[in-house]
């Protein structure tokens, strides 16, 4: 297992992490000038900011892109529902392929309607279907762009609005059905804050490997947690036993960054976003 204690250079910064304080060119050099290599940005932090604009200011600094985010959200109600999200998801992997990023993190979605208070339906095994005919439909964007996709699969407490992929498990089995050949370009993200609960954890890592292992998501589980969406904790701070989790995914073959993704709207989000970063790199050494 490789050792963090000396240095930040494989800490990645998910950039919602200080989306409160700062927009993404600022995020980008706030990073750079302490050293931070990588970065994982948000579509909508892209958008404001612009897209050549931050293609330039990444070029400028060097800093590397560790994951884009978003793509998925494919379950809708409707054919034009579903149309729009393969739209979508391709202008993702767009952006994503000229921003140089090494994946699309997906997002699958859940109840179509559910994340804006409407659920249009109760049928979860519908909207898994829509999920699986979403990525294989998206899939051959990814292979024409040469832009892995990494399913992310969200805590259970998201079914119904975010992810109705719950388990690593569950997305590997998707990735076995979807790119039986392990091509590379469809994969998992590991986010400690999603998995960590789960008892099959160790083995679905190792069932992962190097291939379908394309990114890893560090924060930590607060007791009590006070909010289902904002209230991530520092890590270190929480109950998740990262240095453990990072043993397993590097003992599958995972060398890439751990990326800091904290959505914390009472704690950190009100912090001087210096501090936070600060903060990332210190535990990054010690808590990770
Ligand atoms: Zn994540």
């Amino acid at each position: 297992m490789r050792d963090f204690s000396h240095d930040h250079r494989w800490l990645s910064i998910n950039t919602a992490t200080v989306r409160a304080q700062w927009p993404l060119d600022r995020i980008v050099d706030e990073c750079a000038r302490r050293g931070i290599r990588a970065i994982s940005p948000w579509r909508d932090q892209v958008a404001a900011a612009g897209l050549e604009r931050v293609a330039e200011r990444l070029r400028a600094t060097g800093i590397e892109l560790s994951g884009y985010c978003r793509g998925g959200m494919f379950p809708a109600a409707t054919d034009a529902g579903r149309r729009e999200a393969l739209d979508d998801n391709r202008r993702a992997i767009d952006e994503a392929a000229h921003l140089g990023a090494p994946c699309v993190v997906l997002v699958v979605g859940g109840l179509p309607g559910a994340l804006a208070g409407h659920p249009a339906s109760k049928d979860i095994a519908a909207a898994r279907r829509d999920v699986r005919d979403g990525i294989a439909a998206t899939l051959e964007h990814s292979r024409a762009a040469r832009m892995p996709l990494a399913i992310e699969p969200l805590h259970p407490m998201y079914a119904a609005d975010r992810a109705c992929v719950n388990t690593l498990e569950h997305a590997l089995d998707l990735c076995d059905a979807l790119d039986p050949a392990r091509t590379g370009l469809l994969g998992v993200a590991v986010d400690a804050y999603h998995v960590w609960w789960d008892p099959k954890l160790e083995a679905q890592i190792a069932r992962a490997g190097r291939e379908r292992l394309l990114a890893f998501h560090v924060c930590d589980w607060l007791v009590p947690t006070r909010d289902l969406l904002n209230d991530r904790g520092m890590m270190g701070d929480g109950v998740i036993d990262l240095p453990r989790l990072r043993g397993w995914v590097e003992a599958a073959g995972y060398a890439g960054y751990s990326e800091v993704e904290i959505f914390s709207a009472e704690n950190w989000w009100k912090r001087d976003g210096g501090e936070v970063l600060d903060t990332c790199i210190a535990r990054h050494r010690t808590a990770v």
